[in-house]
């Protein structure tokens, strides 16, 4: 096959995830870009210095771009990819974001804010005329769709219309869904972030972040940023994001299933006073009865599932959002977060439903 990158346009994401960002077909070619261990590079080509490119980050990108439909920029963290993100924003400008985001991203915006280096706009993220109200005076509407950990949704194409008539960018944090399920560029945000220790690289043994832009110009901003700030990926960490995205279609099509017929088997259950799954996506936040006592003891009880922060890996996680004081107040203290994995699912409700009986 020539170039993937010339063609992998025109196939399915499923196929784009395993074939883009591979040496070009030749007799003895490596199968996989390899991990590129080097600070500096020969004079006279476009490199230069590891701080400003690796073939193993751009392996990486060439996949994470095509799947999203732009220009993929890597980053050390989810984190840092956000950070540069707003970096666009100028002096003083004004962000719109939904209250309840990941704590991360709502600690950095309120510490820009108080610093005066921007001002932030809080709003309830599902309401989309009051979101698009919220829009005037804006220069980036920033999101997360569904949320973390509410697992409330945004209507992406409408508040970027909404926000464009207000010459506002708009960025959307697709962690949670992925570009096998969501692509906001193709339903006109500007730009999109994740963190790629998430679902991307999918067995929880990196950290790693990524944006991707729909204009050359903001992917060459945010290059400048990574470049100037410093926070870019270890070549290892990117060779191994983008191994796990070979299989990112296959791990997220039975986590999917699992959380789906775990919802199902959730529904009801005397220990809980609501399930919340947003219909797609391998999140479920279930709200445990009688608050962080039992909703701890909950998480202290099973066995299979791991009580851990963090998401999206091949293993069943959960974890009770309210232990971190960073967590929103308007987020119930019994809610607890499951990052369904992609186990026998009879064997994940054996364990969970087990816990569950034991503290209704
Ligand atoms: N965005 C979301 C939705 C997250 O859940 C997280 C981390 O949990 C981040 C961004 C930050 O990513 P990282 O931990 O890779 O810096």
């Amino acid at each position: 096959m020539p170039d993937s990158r010339d063609d992998a346009t025109a196939l399915r994401p499923e196929t784009v995830a395993v074939v883009a960002g591979r040496p070009a077909h030749a007799s003895d070619a490596p199968m996989n870009v390899p991990v590129h261990l080097t600070s500096t590079y020969v004079a006279g080509g476009e490199v230069a210095y590891g701080r400003y490119g690796n073939p193993s980050w751009t392996a990486f990108e060439d996949v994470l771009g095509a799947l999203e439909g732009g220009r993929c920029v890597s980053f050390a963290s989810g984190m840092a990819a956000i950070s540069a993100v707003l970096d666009l924003v100028g002096p003083g400008g004004l962000v719109v974001a939904p209250r309840h985001s990941y704590t991360g991203t709502v600690a950095l915006l309120e510490e820009r804010a108080a610093q005066g280096r921007l001002q932030v706009r809080f709003v309830d993220i599902a309401d989309t005329a009051a979101v698009a109200a919220a829009c005037a005076g804006a220069e980036l509407v920033w999101f997360e769709t569904p949320t973390n950990p509410a697992l409330e949704l945004a209507d992406i194409a409408a508040i970027s219309a909404a926000a464009h008539e207000h010459g506002a960018l708009v960025a959307v944090d697709n962690t949670f869904a992925t570009p096998l399920l969501q692509r906001p560029l193709e339903l006109g945000a500007d730009l999109v972030v994740h963190s790629a220790t998430k679902y991307l690289s999918g067995h929880s043994d990196v950290v790693m972040g990524a944006a991707i832009a729909s204009s050359d110009e903001h992917a060459a901003a945010l290059v400048q940023r990574r470049s100037m700030a410093g926070a870019i990926p270890a070549p290892l960490e990117a060779f191994l994001a983008l191994r796990g995205m070979r299989t990112l279609s296959v791990r997220l099509d039975r986590a999917q299933a699992n959380a789906q017929e775990l919802v199902r088997r959730l529904d009801g259950h005397a220990a809980l006073e609501e399930v919340r799954y947003p219909g797609f996506g391998a999140i479920v936040s279930i709200v445990v009865r009688g608050g962080a006592a039992p909703a701890d003891e909950l998480a202290a009880r099973t066995r299979l599932w791991v009580h851990a922060t963090s998401l999206g890996g091949v293993e069943s996680t959960l974890e009770r959002r309210r232990r971190w004081p960073a967590e929103q107040p308007t987020i119930p203290e019994g809610l607890v977060r499951l990052s369904v994995g992609i186990e026998q699912v009879d064997d994940l409700w054996h364990d969970l439903g087990g816990a569950l009986d034991s503290i209704a």
